[in-house]
């Protein structure tokens, strides 16, 4: 059975009080192995090795040096492929053939997309008269925050973790990570890649355990943690921030959604339906960017949802290494309860259930997993819970509308802003529509099209601040004016 110990000054070091939970494949719910749950000691001890780290070696490598080490990470993580993907395999449950095309390798690439960046990001400057007519130069210099506090969630956890590490490293801050208590695997994994690669001790630090009254909530207590970025639930976001007001530190928050997505009749039918279904369904719909909430035009509806149930339907759920298989479970036990509960509310809101809603019959190894059926639902009241509620399930409700002013006030009825997907053949409408959508990312004809150097964040209760290309810089970097009279 393994054993997912902190990672500490570069060293894996078990919690002192000896305490321990279970990490279980979602597949078949067997036990994988025992977690260490870090308490006040190990958090504090992870915080002060990121701390000294930002005066050690970190502090005397060229930029230069440090894109250079960094690269190395991504290439490692390259190398040890096959270890990456059969720990976040084993973690989520989740098709091989998702995760190694898109967990794995874009995990990596998150430390060399920032490094380039970065090399390329100018700072401003700007000459300043003055009464005696000799002048004065301005210009911005970019320091590292600090210590980053880095908390992560389950469903995407290389890639959403090294999203955060890997533009925080190249700026040259230091980093505690806590990744979610779901999927433990991958992060820890990276401490040995950080050895290997040579990236100094402390540098890189990771502490196991849950949120309140455990390793997060210590981790964002921490008074020598000098900004906090998050990604998981709105609740959790507000919580966060809470900790963060004390001593005004900086957070960066990405968080729910209930996304829109907008299906006009004069759409290519094909792609737009073949983009839903992977927005809906996707990674079993626990992708924070997909789709629960489609609204199609009048005339194409009954014929769209006909052929989304179809395509629906060849979804296959099974192990993630077996052929064909494109449905994985969802995470845990836990958000299966709550998927589920989700599934009941849709039949007592009076939903029609087109398709699904209960659990798949598996064969008696998997009977013991988190399986779902994927979900489609009509004729749900707008207030309804299920329209409202981030459910993060493989499951969406289509809805009709008459006119474009409808379709986006439908779309932007809801707390939430993250992102939105807008299919229609008329640029004009495109661009239009996408302007009028209140969310941080708007796809047209596409979904989960993702150009790292691009703004990505949330609008609403959908999160607090942009990262991506030079946006990440504004978070992982205190810019500093420098006046010189001359
Ligand atoms: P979560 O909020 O339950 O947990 C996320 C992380 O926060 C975990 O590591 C958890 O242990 C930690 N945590 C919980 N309470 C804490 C506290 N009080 N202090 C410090 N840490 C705490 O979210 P989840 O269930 O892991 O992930 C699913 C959610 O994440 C969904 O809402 C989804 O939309 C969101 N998400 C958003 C994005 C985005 O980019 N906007 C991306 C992926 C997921």
């Amino acid at each position: 059975m393994k054993e997912y110990l902190h990672f500490i000054n570069g060293e894996y070091l078990a919690s002192e009080s000896g305490r321990t939970f279970e990490n279980r494949c979602p597949v078949d719910n067997r036990l994988l192995g025992m977690v260490s749950e870090a308490g006040e000691r190990e958090v504090d001890q992870a915080v002060v090795a990121a701390t000294t780290a930002l005066k050690g070696p970190w502090s005397q490598l060229t930029q230069a040096a440090r894109i250079a080490l960094l690269n190395k990470v991504a290439d490692r993580i390259n190398e040890r492929f096959d270890e990456f993907l059969e720990a976040e395999c084993n973690d989520t449950g989740k098709p091989r053939a998702l995760a190694s095309h898109i967990d794995i390798p874009r995990g990596a690439a998150n430390f060399k997309a920032f490094s380039e960046t970065l090399a390329n990001a100018p700072t401003e400057s700007f000459q300043l008269d003055t009464p005696d007519g000799t002048g004065a130069l301005n210009y911005g210099h970019r320091k590292p925050k600090g210590v980053i506090a880095v908390i992560s969630p389950w469903n995407l956890p290389l890639l959403l973790m090294t999203w955060k590490v890997g533009p925080a490293l190249a700026c040259g801050n230091t980093v505690v990570v806590k990744p979610s208590e779901d999927t433990p695997a991958t992060t820890t994994l990276l401490g040995e890649v950080m050895n290997e690669c040579g990236v100094p001790p402390g540098v890189f630090n990771v502490v196991h355990g849950f949120g309140p009254d455990s390793a997060g909530e210590l981790l964002t207590a921490h008074p020598l943690v000098n900004a906090i970025t998050f990604t998981g639930e709105t609740k959790t976001g507000e919580n966060i921030m809470r900790a963060a007001s004390v001593g005004l530190r900086d957070i960066s928050l990405e968080c729910g959604g209930k996304n829109a997505a907008v299906v006009f009749a004069d759409c290519d039918l094909d792609k737009a339906v073949e983009g839903t279904m992977r927005s809906a369904f996707a990674n079993c719909g626990q992708v924070c960017l997909g789709t629960e909430r489609v609204y199609v035009e009048r005339p194409i509806f009954d014929e769209f949802v006909s052929r989304l149930k179809l395509q629906a339907e060849t979804l296959r759920p099974g192990r993630p290494e077996a052929e064909g298989v494109n449905l994985g479970p969802l995470v845990s036990q836990k958000h299966k309860a709550k998927v589920m509960s989700y599934y009941d509310l849709a039949v007592s809101e009076g939903a029609t259930v087109v398709l699904g809603g209960g659990v798949p019959a598996m064969d008696s190894q998997l009977a013991e997993g988190a399986w779902v059926e994927p979900t489609i639902w009509t004729g749900l009241a707008e207030d309804a819970r299920v329209n409202k509620e981030e459910i993060f399930g493989p499951c969406c409700h289509i809805c009709p509308f008459d006119s474009e002013a409808e379709a986006i006030a439908l779309a932007n009825n809801t707390p939430y802003g993250l992102a939105a997907a807008v299919w229609t053949e008329n640029t004009a409408r495109a661009v239009r529509v996408s302007a009028e959508l209140d969310v941080g990312i708007c796809w047209v004809n596409s979904w989960f099209l993702r150009d790292l150097r691009t703004a990505f964040g949330g609008a609403k209760q959908s999160g607090i601040g942009r990262e991506g290309g030079v946006h990440s810089l504004e978070f992982y970097t205190e810019l500093k004016n420098v006046c010189i009279k001359l």
